[in-house]
């Protein structure tokens, strides 16, 4: 790759496959992936990440939004593509995109059903969302009775899948709580299948959810953050490998005196004599303000540069004094060695805030 001349991000889409089959050799032969690609495929690219993704073979693709869904079909791929997060004003969308929706309430699944009825559809797949402990969206245990008798009185609809998500799957001090999540939805499973009379596919495991609950992938999985590099524990650095690589150059530099302030407000003061070198990056690319004053940091010519000061729009400033390098010289802001993971946890986030925060403004280059 040739060195960076203005703020890129560079994806290494062979990084994507050794990532994938990493994560495939965890399932079983028959255990069907769903590649989550959510939030421009976590900051990357959605459609670039959801065609390879889908050569290599994986079996769905997942979004939060409808939008995101359209704008992947939109680019000719035809793998069937769940919709986490629906709402009512999407549904012509989502079926004039061949989408498959999240059916995570009573009043969901009540408003998609006179939707598809309205437009005379039969068999529609939806998935079926439960609530075994996160608390965020889906239906409980209590509700299965009254969900079946309404796909029962309706031929519109068809369940393609159940599903739950974990709260803690990254934790192993919450062992027994996923535990607890697990035998519900086993619970839930049995109790669905029961009532319908038929088995849709089960699901219910994140990233971290494949590597730390071998028993728990039921017939298919959900990969997002695996899938970018990030395994959410250090053993898995050797396998997992980071795809997105922030690249910036130095603009300028700047000799200060001692008490002389940098940037905004002054937030910063040299204790002494210094050099900084202001780079073309800043909270409107993603690196946010929580990275500024000192507890975010990119590499230069091999070496740390901490951000000193306020995180402006459009620049940061970092504290070179020690560093051999020059105006135009390449700057990692996070990289397979430097990793996004790190940089997130010296500023107190995680690496899924860093990485989907990159802004759209931030060119996208490919390593194929
Ligand atoms: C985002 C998301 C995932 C992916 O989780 P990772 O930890 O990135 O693997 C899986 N399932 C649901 C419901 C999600 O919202």
């Amino acid at each position: 790759m040739p060195k960076a001349t203005e703020t890129v991000l560079e994806i290494n889409l062979n990084y994507l496959e050794q990532n994938y089959k990493y994560l495939k050799s965890k399932l079983a032969p028959n255990t069907m992936f769903l590649a989550v690609v959510k939030a421009f495929a976590y900051g990357s690219d959605q459609v670039q990440i959801a065609k390879k993704i889908t050569e290599l073979g994986a079996d769905y693709l997942a979004v939060a939004y409808t939008s995101e869904g359209v704008a992947i079909r939109k680019a000719g791929i035809q793998t069937p593509i769940l919709v986490l997060h629906p709402q009512e004003v999407n549904f012509e969308e989502i079926v004039a995109y061949n989408l498959e929706p999240s059916i995570y309430s009573a009043r969901i699944l009540d408003q998609f059903i006179k939707y598809t009825s309205s437009i005379n559809k039969e068999d529609y797949p939806v998935h079926l969302k439960f609530n075994t402990g996160l608390n965020r969206l889906g239906f409980l245990k209590a509700d299965v009775p009254q969900i079946v008798q309404k796909i029962q009185e309706t031929t519109t609809i068809k369940v393609a899948s159940a599903f739950s998500h974990m709260a803690a799957s990254e934790d192993l001090t919450e062992k027994e709580f996923t535990e607890q999540q697990i035998q519900k939805f086993k619970s839930i499973s049995n109790t669905l299948d029961g009532l319908l009379c038929y088995s849709p596919i089960k699901h219910m495991c994140n990233t971290s959810g494949i590597l730390n609950y071998p028993d728990a992938h039921f017939n298919m999985v959900r990969s997002g953050i695996g899938l970018y590099g990030f395994g959410n524990d250090a053993k898995y650095d050797v396998y997992l490998k980071p795809i997105a690589s922030l690249k910036t150059v130095i603009s300028q530099l700047h000799n200060l005196d001692p008490n002389q302030s940098v940037g905004y407000n002054m937030a910063y003061k040299a204790t002494h004599k210094m050099v900084t070198a202001t780079l073309p990056l800043g909270h409107a690319d993603g690196i946010y303000r929580i990275y500024g004053n000192q507890k975010g940091f990119v590499f230069i010519n091999g070496k740390k540069a901490p951000i000193v000061g306020n995180t402006c729009m459009d620049m940061i400033m970092v504290d070179v004094t020690n560093i051999n390098c020059k105006e135009g010289d390449e700057v990692i802001v996070f990289n397979e060695v430097h990793t996004a993971d790190a940089l997130a946890t010296a500023a107190g986030t995680i690496s899924y805030e860093l990485v989907t925060g990159i802004s759209q403004r931030v060119n996208r280059v490919f390593i194929f």
